[in-house]
C-alpha cells in the first residue's frame, strides 16, 4: 500500500534528539544548527527583499543575481570557475539539491559509493532512485580515506561516488591527495561525483577548502552542492545550489522542476547579498567557530570525553569510553539529555549497521554562554553520579 523504503525508514536522529531535548529542557548540542551567528546585514537584506517583492514564482533555475553571486563567491574563495547561466541553479536547500542529483543521475541497478559515517539523507533517496548505496567505512580516530576498500567496492555497476567535505558528522576535511585519489578512481572507472560541500566556508586553522570540481580533468564529472544555511547560519532558510557541467546539470535541474520547481525569491535575493559580503565576514565566521570548537573540545576533554578538534564543519566527535562502561552511544545520549540536560547525537546513527557505538557528536556552533551552560550541566552531572 505504501513505498517500502520510506515505510521502513526511521525518523531521523536529528528530529528524535531535538524533540527529546525540548521535552527535557536540555541544551541542544545535537542537531546541527547554529545559534546567534546570523549576520545582521543579511537579515536586513531579507527584510528589504520581502518589502520590495516580487512574491511570485521566480524562474525554476533561480534568480540570476543569486546564480551570479554563487559563481563569483566560488571564484573568489576557491578559485572555481563556473558559467552561471549554464552550470548553476538554485534549490530549496542542499537536501533538495542532493535529492535532485540522485534522481537526475541514477538509474535502477546503479551502485553509489558513500563513506560512513554518512549523512543520513543520501541512502534513502539513492535507494528510492532504484540505485544501491555501497558503504565504505572510515575508521576512528583518524578517519583516513580507506583507499584499498574503495578500490574493492567499485564494480562494473558503480556510477557515482558521494564526497562530503568538510564531512558531517566527523568534521574531516579531504586533503588534496585524497581528492586526487578519488579523481583517479573516477577517471579509471568512468564515475561521477556528487560533492556535498555545504560546509565549504567552515574550514579551520588556515587550511583551504578543496573541491573535486577544481580539478580540471574531472570537472565535467562533478556535481557540487552548497547551502546558504551553513555559510550564513540560517539553516531554516533552505537555500541551496547545484554547480555542474551542463550535461550533468540539465537532468538534475529537470528533477528539481518537479520536486520543488523553485525557491522563495526574497530569500534568494538576501543570499545573493550575503555571498557578496566582504572577505572579513567569512574569515570572522571561521574564527568564531574555531574558538567555540576549541572551548568545547577542551571542556569535554576535562570532563573525561575523548574529544578532538575537527578540521571543519560544526561538530566535535567525543569518545565515551572513559565515561560509559557499556559504550552504548544511543543510551548514553538519552541519559545525558534526561539526567544532565545536554543533548548530543549518537554517532552510530550515521552507520548503516548502527554498530560503531562508542562515540557521540556535539555541535559547537552555539553562543559562548550556551556552550558554557552545557559544560556546567555536564560537570554537575559528573559530580552527581560520575557519568556511569
Ligand atoms: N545537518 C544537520 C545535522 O547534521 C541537520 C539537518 C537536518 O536535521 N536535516 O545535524
Amino acid at each position: 500500500m505504501v513505498n517500502q523504503i520510506f515505510a521502513s525508514c526511521e525518523t531521523t536522529i536529528f528530529e528524535v534528539m531535538s524533540r527529546l531535548a525540548e521535552e527535557h529542557g536540555a541544551v541542544n548540542l545535537g542537531q546541527g544548527f547554529p545559534e546567534g551567528l546570523e549576520p545582521a546585514e543579511l537579515i536586513e537584506a531579507g527584510i528589504a527583499a520581502f518589502r520590495k517583492g516580487p512574491h511570485q514564482y521566480p524562474s525554476t533555475m533561480g534568480l540570476p543575481a543569486l546564480r551570479q553571486a554563487v559563481a563569483e563567491n566560488a571564484k573568489r574563495f576557491f578559485g572555481i570557475e563556473a558559467d552561471w547561466e549554464r552550470e548553476i541553479f538554485i534549490t530549496s536547500g542542499a537536501t533538495e539539491a542532493l535529492c535532485d542529483a540522485f534522481l537526475g543521475l541514477l538509474d535502477p541497478g546503479d551502485e553509489v559509493i558513500v563513506f560512513e559515517p554518512v549523512y543520513d539523507s543520501y541512502g534513502p533517496i539513492i535507494r528510492r532512485a532504484g540505485a544501491v548505496p555501497v558503504a565504505v567505512r572510515l575508521e576512528p580516530p583518524e578517519w583516513r580515506l580507506p583507499r584499498e576498500k574503495i578500490l574493492s567496492a567499485i564494480t562494473l555497476r558503480t556510477k557515482a561516488i558521494v564526497v562530503n567535505t568538510p564531512m558531517n558528522p566527523i568534521g574531516k576535511v579531504f586533503d588534496a591527495g585524497e581528492l586526487r585519489f578519488l579523481a583517479d578512481c573516477m577517471l579509471a572507472h568512468d564515475l561521477v561525483a556528487v560533492c556535498d560541500e555545504v560546509y565549504e566556508h567552515l574550514v579551520f586553522d588556515g587550511r583551504g577548502h578543496n573541491s573535486l570540481f577544481a580539478l580540471p580533468d574531472v570537472r565535467d564529472r562533478v556535481v557540487r552542492i552548497g547551502s546558504a544555511g551553513k555559510t550564513f547560519s540560517v539553516t531554516g532558510w533552505k537555500i541551496g545550489y547545484v554547480m555542474a557541467a551542463a550535461k550533468l546539470l540539465t537532468p538534475i535541474a529537470r528533477a528539481h522542476q518537479f520536486v520543488t520547481f523553485t525557491t522563495p525569491p526574497a530569500l534568494q535575493a538576501a543570499v545573493a547579498f550575503g555571498l557578496a559580503m566582504p572577505d572579513a565576514y567569512f574569515a570572522g565566521l571561521k574564527a568564531t567557530l574555531a574558538a567555540r570548537r576549541d572551548f568545547l573540545v577542551a571542556a569535554l576533554s576535562g570532563l573525561g570525553f575523548e574529544a578532538r578538534p575537527a578540521a571543519g564543519a560544526y561538530f566535535t566527535i567525543a569518545g565515551i569510553g572513559g565515561l560509559d562502561d557499556a559504550g552504548d552511544d544511543v543510551a548514553f545520549c538519552r541519559r545525558m539529555t534526561v539526567e544532565a540536560g545536554v543533548t548530543a547525537v549518537p554517532l552510530s546513527a550515521f552507520f548503516s549497521g548502527r554498530d560503531l557505538r562508542g562515540y557521540i557528536r556535539f555541535c559547537f556552533a552555539k553562543t559562548q554562554p550556551t556552550l558554557e551552560e552545557a559544560v556546567a550541566r555536564l560537570a554537575a552531572w559528573r559530580e552527581r553520579h560520575g557519568a556511569q
